[in-house]
C-alpha cells in the first residue's frame, strides 16, 4: 500500500507527516480527495445500461 501523501494547510507543501507539517508546524491534511468513488459512476452507468439492455431484450414486436 502506498504512503498517503499529506499536504500542509498552512504552507501548502507536501509531506508524509501525518500529524504536523515538518516545515512550518501547521496542520496537515490528506492530499487525496476524501470522497472519490468511480464505482458510483460506473454503477449509475451500469444501471442505465442494464435498463437499456432489458428494454432491447423485451420483445416489443411479438
Ligand atoms: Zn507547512
Amino acid at each position: 500500500m502506498p504512503k498517503m501523501l499529506q499536504r500542509c494547510q498552512k504552507c501548502m507543501r507536501y509531506t508524509l507527516q501525518k500529524s504536523t507539517c515538518p516545515f512550518c508546524g501547521g496542520p496537515v491534511k490528506t492530499a487525496h480527495p476524501p470522497k472519490f468513488s468511480p464505482e458510483d459512476r460506473y454503477g449509475k452507468f451500469r444501471r442505465v445500461w442494464k435498463k437499456k439492455m432489458e428494454e432491447e431484450k423485451t420483445p416489443s414486436k411479438t
